[in-house]
């Protein structure tokens, strides 16, 4: 394993040539189905759904089978609830393995707040995340409010005795159809708004004052549409259905934002880097054009370079940062970085892949399209290049 300037301890390395197995027998015999199957769709939450659709039941549960038992679906998950107990490095690693094809593999996915659940809220809503009986979605945009959240969010919540009653409509809410419960950020308190007047309700998917509009939005991210408009009419939600405390929603919905999303960006990257820089290197040394290999031509061997650059750099930052985290130390600034970085070098990364496999880089038999248009969408999917560095920047004047 190529881990250029930085170097990882080698039972870090035993766990990735485990995952890299797993790739390589397991998943990249799927690709070429999965790319041109019209059922598939964006986001770690449409995993089960993905495979289900695509491939049917007993692939899903073939894969899932190996994850428990090799014990990677509890990867992500702390120790104290089950899981590998495994460093933020170690668990970057292993994603960035599994980033290098199209095929999702089957993973305990749980929003990282949700380990805030207290009381009953454990095993209502958090054990059945863990174990994959539960889908979670986070709704936080509104048609008004994306980037300025906390300042533009028109849904409120009022108390009414033992129960709140939301008010208002989330859009762009990855998976909302499929899951069951949606963690919706409401106004508490118009005043303090995003400094102590927002709270974080877990709502049942089920519950009467939900609609989640169908067929839901079509993006040039997947074959089928992923993304839904939510609607809160008086939904009552019990005062003990609050994830935290009153009020400190908004901090909340940063911190997934900062860890669960903006971090794990980087290995979302590296892998799709890797696979266009492999696939390139490989396509450059077989085509040929004007009597000569592709390789040969300085223009090509150019593009080569710069994306190895670029993989090379994002993944030793990206180590760095995940080493950090692990410290305790607080990486929100740096997270940004990785985000802003991750996703534009990752989307020039997937443009001169493309460019160098000339027409075939725009068939959709290969993954480059499919890595490429994800990339992308990550420079405005959970806070655009602008909002990121605008906290970079924050930073940067208050030291
Ligand atoms: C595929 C997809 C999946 C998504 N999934 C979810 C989800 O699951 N849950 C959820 O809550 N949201 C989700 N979103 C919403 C996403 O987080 C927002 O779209 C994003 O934060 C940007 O908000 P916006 O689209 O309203 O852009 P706007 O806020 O309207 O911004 C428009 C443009 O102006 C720029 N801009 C804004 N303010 C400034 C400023 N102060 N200075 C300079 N430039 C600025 C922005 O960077 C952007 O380029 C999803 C979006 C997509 C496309």
């Amino acid at each position: 394993m190529d881990t250029g300037p930085f170097q990882l301890p080698s039972e870090i390395v035993e766990m990735c040539d485990v995952a890299k197995r797993i790739v390589h027998d397991e998943l990249l015999p799927l690709e070429p189905q999965y790319l041109q199957h019209p059922g598939h769709s964006f986001g770690t939450n449409q995993t089960a759904t993905n495979l289900k659709l695509v491939f049917g039941q007993d692939v899903l549960d073939h894969l899932t089978k190996i994850s428990r038992e090799t014990g990677l679906w509890y990867l992500m998950v702390p120790e104290e609830h089950g899981g590998s107990g495994l460093s933020m490095l170690a668990q970057i690693a292993i994603m960035e393995q599994f980033n290098y094809t199209a095929v999702p593999f089957p993973f305990a996915h749980v929003a990282n707040i949700l380990y805030q659940s207290e009381g009953d809220q454990v095993d209502r809503f958090l054990k059945p995340v863990i174990e994959g009986e539960k889908i979670t979605c986070f709704a936080q945009t509104e048609p008004n409010a994306g980037s300025d959240p906390g300042g533009m969010m028109q849904t409120h919540a009022v108390q009414d005795g033992d129960e709140w009653v939301l008010n208002g409509t989330k859009m762009w809410i990855s998976g909302a159809a499929e899951s069951d419960i949606i963690m919706v950020q409401a106004v508490t308190d118009k005043e303090k708004r995003q400094r102590g007047g927002i709270t974080m309700f877990l709502v049942d998917r089920n519950n009467p004052g939900v609609t989640i509009e169908e067929p839901g939005i079509q993006t040039w991210l997947g074959t089928r549409p992923s993304q839904y408009i939510v609607h809160l009419d008086d939904c009552r939600v019990p005062a003990t259905d609050i994830l935290g405390e009153v009020g400190n929603g908004f901090r909340l919905g940063q911190r997934w934002l900062t860890i669960h999303d903006r971090l794990l960006r980087g290995p979302f990257a590296i892998g799709k880097m890797q696979r266009a820089l492999d696939m390139s290197v490989e396509w450059a040394k077989q085509r040929e054009t004007f009597g000569k290999p592709l390789s040969e031509r300085q223009a090509i061997q150019w593009k080569l370079v710069d994306m190895y650059i670029d993989l090379q750099s994002l993944q030793s930052l990206t180590y760095q940062m995940a080493a950090r985290a692990d410290t305790g130390e607080d990486i929100r600034t740096e997270a940004s970085m990785i985000k802003l970085v991750s996703m534009n070098w990752g989307a020039r990364c997937l443009d001169d892949a493309i460019q160098i496999h000339g027409a075939m880089g725009e068939s959709l038999e290969l993954p480059l399209t499919l890595f490429y248009r994800y990339l992308r969408h990550g420079r405005i999917g959970g806070g655009t290049d602008e909002i990121q560095k605008m906290l970079i920047a924050r930073k940067l004047l208050r030291d």
